[in-house]
């Protein structure tokens, strides 16, 4: 758990690269839809965003943070 947990929340992207899926390693590829997780203060900077994969956060929806959009 880091320091911020509590003010992540979860956007949907529009992939413009193809990057990744930092849960199940799966490509997304551009164009596809992901969500990016971001801090909801914008005066608190995150240094690693995650960014995960549609099928994972509604696998684990309940372990992510919250999806705003
Ligand atoms: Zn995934």
């Amino acid at each position: 758990m880091g320091k911020y947990d509590r003010f992540k929340i979860l956007r949907r992207k529009i992939a413009s690269t193809n990057f990744q899926c930092q849960l199940c390693r799966r490509f997304v590829k551009e164009g596809e839809d992901y969500y990016s997780e971001e801090i909801r203060d914008k005066l608190l900077y995150s240094p690693h965003k995650k960014k995960f994969c549609k099928e994972c956060v509604e696998k684990f929806k309940k372990q992510l943070p919250p999806i705003i959009d």
